[in-house]
């Protein structure tokens, strides 16, 4: 099954030298959950070939204008593209007031169901769910409320050794085998050991973005050993304090964060406007985290099961 995130765009606060502000889109078993939505989403969607009507959830990690400005021109192009399934809003308070406003005075009314969930930037909360995966908040520190978002699938079933199994064996034989039972069949108990493998990992993605530097804190805890982490380096590391006074954090810290919490990836982006090179960003993450990316528009990072 799918578990494939696309970056979108990750420049802060400006589109400049061809990226775009944060967005980006996670699929999960042709599920797709868009995180963050700055100005020129909808176009990289188009770009990347994703379909807008697609997109189950929205979650938005704060009000700066790079991480939403791009929100009100793709509810507006859903609607035109006929969308009347709900669409589930996450973000802080003050979202819901600004788009209501801007679709009352354009006298805008759209024909699928808009439900605005606020986030709790304070602490780790659940959020979200379906039948793949839960999210929860990842409390940062930034200039103003600001959280970001934990994805993990949910338990699943174990899997069946095929090869093994009765051919007359009823379907609900295999359900019960794979919640992990013993079944009754033909007067003999399955036992469940013999007829099954572990089930696949659950796999995780952490977004946190924007924050200032936050060693040993509660973040490792709540973001500790996921396969996949994304986190800010708006600075190299030469600007560590311009980084402190801005509440960003730099290429090393964001590398320094990904080793002390044990993550198998780390990608970096919200790229400051004055790098059109950022490989110095990379390299001085690799330095102390070896397995880390550059999110770079239309790049796929794939977890497998
Ligand atoms: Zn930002
Ligand atoms: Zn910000």
């Amino acid at each position: 099954m799918i578990f494939e995130l696309t970056i979108l765009g990750a420049n802060a606060a400006i589109p400049a030298h061809g990226r775009f502000p944060t967005s980006q889109v996670l699929c999960i078993n042709h599920r797709y959950y868009m995180i963050d939505c700055g100005e020129g989403a909808q176009i990289q969607l188009f770009r990347h070939k994703i379909k807008i009507n697609k997109i189950h959830a929205i979650f938005i990690s704060h009000l700066h204008g790079d991480h939403y400005f791009g929100l009100m021109g793709l509810l507006n192009t859903m609607n035109l593209r006929g969308r009347t399934e709900p669409l589930y809003l996450h973000a802080p308070k003050g979202l819901q007031e600004i788009i209501t406003l801007q679709l009352k005075y354009s006298h805008a009314v759209l024909n699928y169901s808009l439900h605005f969930i606020e986030t709790n930037q304070e602490k780790s909360v659940f959020l979200f769910e379906d039948e793949k995966v839960t999210v929860h908040t990842i409390p940062l520190l930034h200039r103003i409320p600001c959280c970001g978002f934990l994805f993990r699938e949910k338990a699943k079933d174990k899997n069946l050794i095929k090869e093994k199994i009765p051919i007359d064996l009823p379907i609900a034989g295999r359900i019960a085998l794979k919640k992990g039972e013993d079944f009754e069949h033909n007067n003999q108990i399955l036992k469940n050991e013999d007829y099954t493998h572990l089930p696949n990992k659950r796999r995780s993605y952490a977004f946190c973005s924007d924050t200032v530097y936050l060693p040993s804190s509660a973040l490792i805890e709540i973001i500790k050993g996921v396969d996949l982490l994304y986190h800010e380096a708006t600075f190299t590391h030469i600007h560590e304090k311009r980084a402190a006074q801005t509440f960003h954090s730099t290429g090393k810290q964001a590398a320094l964060i990904a080793q002390e919490a044990r993550v198998a990836k780390l990608i970096l982006g919200h790229f400051s406007t004055r790098y059109y090179d950022l490989s110095p960003l990379l390299e001085e993450a690799k330095e102390v985290f070896p397995n880390a990316a550059l999110a770079i528009e239309g790049e796929t990072f794939s977890v497998e099961e």
